[in-house]
Formats: structure tokens, C-alpha cells, sequence
């Protein structure tokens, strides 16, 4: 955890009256002890807020942004605080605004196939509002028990299913948003198909909080697969796992997630669910898991071509799964991030996509850079979309040799033309890198478009490009 900002308000005793009677009652936090948590994210950095407000409406938001632009009072925008790059740290001090209190479905229209949200809404609990009307929003971050709607739409959130679905991206119809000064916009709208207009949802969607704040979502829908069925096939070594993911794609299939887990990812699976809740052998260096979905007639007859694609790469272990054994499988997969502390005590990560065809190349360099500076370098990851989670494991005292492998390895990235960040984006911890992929003249195009948007900079400062 990073050191905490000065405790302490930056803002006059008139600015934090006016902030108390906009937001009465405990929709205004004031005193450091309740402000401590909102000062950081999964990131683990830590600056102390100077207020933290929680809107519980539309014109709550319009009133913040129209007082905070005229104080010229820096606001940073927060949902669940999963991000992992500081996205939500008021750093250089400023006031929080939580969204978690506009949390309503508004509106789930199985004949426009839309789904409108307040942003609190919680990831998971929209998925399972829509699934129980037959419905389907695909975008499945593995934080979508903890995430919000407003949190993903800021992010871009990937996920799992992003391979055969997209990423939020894909699915964000329209957006009303407050500007700084208090001007709502709306963009976009309810229909499935839009060219009117330079894309205003698309720029907003992974704007990281620093253009506007999400007010509302108009989501797109679709029905809900019939079934799905999973298959993990665990390998001796990894190139036999990477061909094996290969000839699934060669085989013409498409499945909705194809996760990858590398050897030490593996070991330490092993350690924190020890089998039979891992069910591969000691043998196992590498593991690919698919879930693929439709149908419930077809999938039996998918799931034998996927089996029948992997098999000559000599598995060691196979297993379907359908039902409760294969929400098992991929519990497995959810439990990488709490698993990968069974080699190290510390972590730097980073979630760098590669062009698909350059991910053994990649991970093999990575592996041997952890091994020249002697920390551990762990991956696992949304391997049919190129996106790897690598995690660099250390004790105290290695902070160095840690950092070095973090930035080989955005460094190789970059060489192999990749990008830097597949879905978790840029926020604090990753903005020192950024001029590594962006060019000068790309940059300041990103730096007018902020302007535009927040001409006194006061959204989310010093974040994200
Ligand atoms: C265990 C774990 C697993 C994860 N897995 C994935 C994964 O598979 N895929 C993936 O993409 N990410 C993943 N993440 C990262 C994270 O969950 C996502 O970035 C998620 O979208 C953040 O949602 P949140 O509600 O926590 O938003 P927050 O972390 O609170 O905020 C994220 C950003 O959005 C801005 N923001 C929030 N609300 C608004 C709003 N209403 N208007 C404007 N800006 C706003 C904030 O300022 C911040 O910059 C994971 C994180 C963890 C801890």
C-alpha cells in the first residue's frame, strides 16, 4: 500500500457547508476515519479524499458538477474500486464521488433488447435480472459479483466471453452523462444500429472517469444461450497447450471463453484448492479451459470436435463438465488472483494483450525474465483474445528487481506489437508508460478531446493518457 495523502481537507470550511447541504445525512462523509477505504482501489495505493459525496440521483450529480467546475474542485468518480491501476485514488487530493447509490434497473425490454441502468448497478445482479427473462448480457469480468455497470462502461471491461462476444464496448447502445458545468448529454440511444454523428458512447466507454459521469446505460441484450459445456484439457508443457487452442480455432469452432493457465500459475492453484478440487495431475505444466455454449441439442456434438481438436496434442488430463461440475472448473479459473500470493508475497501486474499468434513467443520471454532477475512471473488469461494476466511475485527487498521485470515485459509487449492494457486501462499506475505505445500527435488529440470535455481539467486528473 502506497503512503496516505495529508489527512485534511483542501477544501474551505464554506466549500465542505455547501457539500454538507447537497449531500445531508450520510450521503456527505467528511471525517478521515470514514473517508479512509475511499482513498484507494485494488491497486493499493492510497491518497486520503478531501469529501467523499454519494449522489443518489441525476440531479444530485448535475448540482456536484455545475458547484465542483465552478471551485474548480477536482472530482474523482468511484463505483466498486476494483480497478487494479488506481483509477478511483484522489490523487493530489480531491473530492470522491461514489455512484453506488444510483444502483436501479430502469428498464429490461425483451423487444428492444435493451436494458436500462443506473451505473451502481452491480454487474452480476443485472446478469441475473436479464437471465431470468431469457436474456443475455454477456460482458463477464471475473470482479462481475463485485464490479459495477458504470465501473465496466468507464473501464471497457473485458472478460471471459469477450472471444466470441465482445467487450462492453460492444454493448453500450447509449449513455446520458454529466459534463463538468453540469450539462447532461445524451448519446446514442436504444437502437442496435447508429451512424449518426461522430461515436460519442464509444469515446466515453473506457474514458476511465475523466471525460463525464455516467448517469445512465442503455445496454444491449440478446437471447440467452440454451446450454453450455465445459472442457479443460491440462498439458505437460505449454507449447502442446497453446497448439492444442489452435487447432480448437482450426477445427472451425468458436468457443465463448478459452482460458489459459501457465505452469506456475498452476502450481499455486494447486496449493491454495490442493485436489481433488484441482483434478489434473502433478504432471500438468499448462491448462486450457473452454466454455463453449447454444444450443443444448448441439453441444455434445461441439464439445466431441473441441475434444477431438486438443486430443493430438497428447493431454494429460481431460475433463467435460456441464451443470454444478462445470462451474467448479472455472471457480478454479476465478481463483488465480488470491492463488498467485502462494509465490510471493508482493505482486506487480499487468494484463498486456498480444497479437494472437505471438503469445508462446511472449510468455516464454516473460518466464525467462522473472528467472534473470529472480521473482517469479506467473500468467494466465484470456488467452483466445491474446490478453494475459502476469503477475510478478516478490518478497520485501526485491521491489527492484520486480519493477525491472514489469517494465521487460511491457517492453517485449511492445516489441511484439501489443498493447500495454487488454481491459484493466491505464489510471495511476501505468500512465509512466503510456508514451511507450501512444504517439506525441495521438496523445494531444486525447489531451484537446479532454479539454473539450472538462476544459478546467477537473474530472479524474492526471489519469488514464
Ligand atoms: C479479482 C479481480 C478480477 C478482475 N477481472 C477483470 C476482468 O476479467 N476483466 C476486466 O476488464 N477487469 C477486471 N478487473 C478490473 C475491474 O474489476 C474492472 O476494471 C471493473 O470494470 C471496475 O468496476 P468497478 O465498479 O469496481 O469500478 P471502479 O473500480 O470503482 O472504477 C473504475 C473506473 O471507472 C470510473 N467510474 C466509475 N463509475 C463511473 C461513472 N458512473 N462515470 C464515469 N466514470 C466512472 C472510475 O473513476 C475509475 O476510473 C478485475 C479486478 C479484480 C480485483
Amino acid at each position: 500500500m502506497g503512503a496516505a495523502g495529508p489527512v485534511g481537507s483542501g477544501l474551505t470550511p464554506a466549500q465542505q457547508r455547501t457539500l454538507a447541504d447537497l449531500f445531508p445525512g450520510e450521503q456527505g462523509l467528511f471525517d478521515p476515519e470514514s473517508m479512509l477505504v475511499y482513498g484507494m482501489d485494488a491497486c493499493r495505493q492510497q491518497c486520503m479524499p478531501w469529501a467523499v459525496v454519494r449522489p443518489a440521483s441525476e440531479t444530485q450529480l448535475v448540482e456536484l458538477l455545475r458547484w465542483a467546475q465552478a471551485e474548480r474542485v477536482p472530482l474523482f468518480p468511484r463505483a466498486r474500486a476494483t480497478n487494479t491501476v488506481g483509477g478511483c485514488v484522489p490523487a493530489a487530493g480531491g473530492v470522491v464521488v461514489s455512484l453506488l447509490l444510483m444502483n436501479r434497473i430502469l428498464e429490461i425490454d425483451d423487444h428492444d433488447f435493451v436494458a436500462v441502468v443506473e451505473p451502481g448497478v452491480i454487474t452480476g445482479v443485472l446478469q441475473q435480472a436479464v437471465e431470468a427473462r431469457g436474456l443475455f448480457y454477456p460482458p463477464d469480468p471475473a470482479s462481475g459479483r463485485m464490479s459495477s455497470i458504470g465501473g465496466n462502461v468507464a473501464t471497457c471491461a473485458g472478460g471471459m466471453r469477450a472471444l466470441k462476444y465482445g467487450v462492453t464496448r460492444d454493448h453500450v447502445l447509449g449513455l446520458r452523462a454529466v459534463l463538468p458545468g453540469g450539462k447532461i448529454i445524451q448519446t446514442g440511444g436504444r437502437t442496435h444500429k447508429n451512424v449518426v454523428g461522430l461515436d460519442l458512447t464509444r469515446l466515453l466507454v473506457g474514458s476511465e472517469g475523466t471525460l463525464a459521469i455516467f448517469s445512465q446505460i442503455i445496454l444491449k441484450l440478446q437471447p440467452k444461450p440454451q446450454a453450455t459445456a465445459s472442457l479443460l484439457a491440462a498439458y505437460a508443457s505449454m507449447d502442446a497447450c497453446l497448439a492444442a487452442s489452435r487447432a480448437v480455432f482450426a477445427a472451425g469452432l468458436l468457443p465463448a471463453a478459452m482460458e489459459f493457465m501457465g505452469e506456475g500459475m498452476c502450481r499455486c492453484l494447486e496449493q491454495l484448492m490442493p485436489p481433488p478440487r484441482v483434478p489434473w495431475p502433478a504432471s500438468t505444466n499448462a491448462v486450457l479451459l473452454l466454455r463453449l455454449d447454444g444450443e443444448a441439442a448441439c453441444l455434445p456434438a461441439v464439445l466431441a470436435r473441441a475434444r477431438e481438436a486438443v486430443l493430438p496434442w497428447g493431454p494429460v488430463f481431460l475433463e467435460e463438465a456441464q451443470g454444478t461440475a462445470e462451474e467448479a472448473l472455472w471457480d478454479i479459473r476465478r481463483s488465480i488472483n488470491p492463488a498467485s500470493f502462494k509465490a510471493g508475497s508482493k505482486k506487480l501486474s499487468d494484463d498486456v494483450t498480444l497479437p494472437r499468434g505471438k503469445v508462446l513467443q511472449a510468455l516464454s520471454r516473460f518466464e525467462a525474465m522473472g528467472e534473470a532477475e529472480g521473482v517469479r512471473v506467473l500468467f494466465a488469461g484470456h488467452l483466445g483474445d491474446g490478453n494475459m494476466h502476469v503477475s510478478v511475485m516478490h518478497e520485501p527487498g526485491q521491489e527492484d528487481a520486480a519493477a525491472r521485470t514489469k517494465a521487460a515485459i511491457q517492453e517485449t509487449t511492445l516489441a511484439l506489437g501489443g498493447s500495454l492494457s487488454g481491459e484493466h486501462g491505464i489510471g495511476l499506475v501505468k500512465l509512466g508508460a503510456v508514451g511507450r505505445q501512444l504517439g506525441e500527435e495521438e496523445r494531444r488529440l486525447m489531451h484537446q478531446i479532454k479539454h473539450a470535455f472538462d476544459p478546467l481539467g477537473i474530472l479524474n486528473p492526471g489519469k488514464a493518457y
